[in-house]
């Protein structure tokens, strides 16, 4: 199947795929969000700069902010973000194709096989996934029995919330839904119901399955590779997409002969391919003659040393038409795209941070406020005391240690923080862990967040009390 050129209009940003991870079930085709477009229609009041009117609201100076014609943005600047599933996949040709003809026996109601998708970071794979799935949704009406569930496995910190996540996808009126507080077992045959109650076939994305596996291991995924033998109406088929290679290495051999049965591969951009891309969303995103020449081209570049990354490379575009945008330029120039790659840096910290499932975000922040109090390497058994507290605090159940463990490993390779052995005399060892982030950034970052938000800081105006909750004593003025 080719990648859908259908009448899309250039300026109509799609739902962003967050929203679809929250209610994961099917998005009804054209569901345009109004105001998604850039150049939204006016709001009244917004602009009252004619003499005699009285002065603007700070609201009606934000409206006319949003709704002011921007010299350098065509419509929505959506364009530009990941959550946007542009109408054209270049050099992606190949595996859209493969995808999709494994795919396409679901449109004659017969199940596919298994797929598992493999790239780096960057690669294509979400946005190829969710084309796919809008192009098969765009030929099967709702009652036609193909329904996909598609999931962030990054966002998801236990097996319980995977098989919960999944199960409220299915759900159609809020009546349906698990709540939490159900035994495991309990949900899992919610979940089934849901699923026979739906019937036909299911297509379950599992993105970033890696993170899955790496947290809970293997158990989960054995579940849901055999749930078709315990399913009536229904049938279900993984799409299963790693960001890491050798993902299968760590899981166990059944589980990965069924999650196998189709496997694509998803090769990193070359600095051509990667301008080929960037040229096509300019287009969308820019008014005509504003990038200059060299942009994209130093875009690509840069990305193309950052693993093939396209993901990079449309975060530098952003990044430094917002540069030109600060500078009150006219245009985007070379000069540009060299501020936003050194503002990129900080930029990914503070956005992988947003992405953290709840308990690993607890966990970060633990550790943050360990490590600011103490300007020093904080120990892991100190670490997860610190965790407790504050998960218990925030009202949540706190995971045990092991898994917690596992989360300081993960915090690690997403480079947010260091952990180095120590010895402890009588050959006990533990591990001391350092942030390797700017604690000004990243704070405040996850303190916008409504689950950390209760215990956050707060925000450095005016004579505030903050509670210091591990030692009331040393509650400090600010
Ligand atoms: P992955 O899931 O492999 O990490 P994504 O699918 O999220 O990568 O892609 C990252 C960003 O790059 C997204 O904004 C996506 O739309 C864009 N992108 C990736 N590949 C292409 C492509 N071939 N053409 C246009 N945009 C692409
Ligand atoms: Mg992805």
């Amino acid at each position: 199947m080719p990648p859908s050129t259908e009448d899309r209009p250039l300026d109509a940003a799609e739902p962003p795929q967050n929203a679809q991870a929250t209610n994961p079930a099917v998005t009804p085709i054209g569901d345009r969000h109004p105001g998604a477009n850039g150049a939204a229609a006016p709001v009244p009041g917004a602009a009252s700069s004619a003499p005699g009117n009285p002065p603007p609201s700070a609201g009606g100076i934000l409206d006319a902010i949003l709704t002011s014609k921007s010299e350098l943005f065509r419509g929505s600047r959506e364009i530009l973000r990941d959550s946007y599933v542009p109408s054209r996949l270049p050099h992606r040709e190949e595996q859209i194709r493969r995808v999709a003809e494994i795919l396409a026996p679901a449109l004659r109601g017969d199940l596919p096989s298994n797929i598992l998708i493999y790239g780096k970071i960057g690669t294509g794979k979400t946005a190829v996934v969710a084309q796919i799935r809008q192009d098969i949704q765009r030929r099967t009406d709702l009652s036609s029995g193909v329904t996909f569930v598609t999931l962030n496995c990054g966002n998801i910190d236990t097996p319980y919330s995977l098989l919960q996540t999944i199960a409220n996808g299915l759900a159609k009126s809020e009546a349906d839904r698990i709540p939490t507080g159900w035994s495991l077992d309990r949900v899992q045959s919610g979940m089934r119901r849901l699923m026979d109650t739906r019937g036909g076939i299911l297509l379950l994305v599992l993105d970033e399955i890696d993170r899955l596996v790496a947290r809970s291991g293997d158990n989960i995924l054995y579940t849901l590779s055999q749930i078709n033998t315990e399913l009536e109406t229904a049938r279900l088929a993984i799409i299963g997409i790693s960001n890491d290679l050798k993902f299968t290495n760590h899981i166990d051999a059944r589980v990965r002969s069924r999650l196998n049965e189709e496997k694509v591969l998803f090769p990193p951009y070359d600095a051509m391919q990667l301008q080929d891309i960037l040229r096509d969303r300019a287009r969308e995103a820019f008014r005509e003659g504003v990038v200059d020449p060299g942009v994209v081209e130093r875009c690509a570049a840069y990305a193309a040393l950052e693993n093939g990354d396209a993901r990079r490379a449309l975060a530098l575009l952003r990044l430094a038409a917002e540069m030109a945008e600060r500078d009150r330029a006219k245009r985007i120039t070379p000069d540009h795209v060299v501020k936003a790659k050194n503002r990129l840096e900080q930029d990914i910290i503070v956005d992988c941070c947003r992405t953290l499932p709840p308990h690993c975000k607890v966990l970060l922040y633990a550790i943050l406020q360990s490590f600011e109090r103490r300007r020093n390497g904080v120990l892991t058994g100190e670490v997860y005391d610190s965790y407790r507290r504050l998960a218990e605090r925030l009202g949540l159940q706190p995971l045990h240690a092991r898994s917690i463990s596992n989360y300081v490993s993960e915090l690690e390779s997403l480079g947010l923080i260091r952990a180095t052995i120590v010895s402890r005399g009588r050959g006990g060892r533990t591990r001391e862990i350092i942030v390797d982030v700017p604690i000004s950034e990243t704070m405040p970052a996850l303190e916008e967040d409504p689950l950390i938000a209760p215990v956050g800081r707060p925000k450095p105006r005016g004579q505030m009390l903050l509670t210091n909750f591990d030692n009331p004593a040393r509650t400090d003025t600010f």
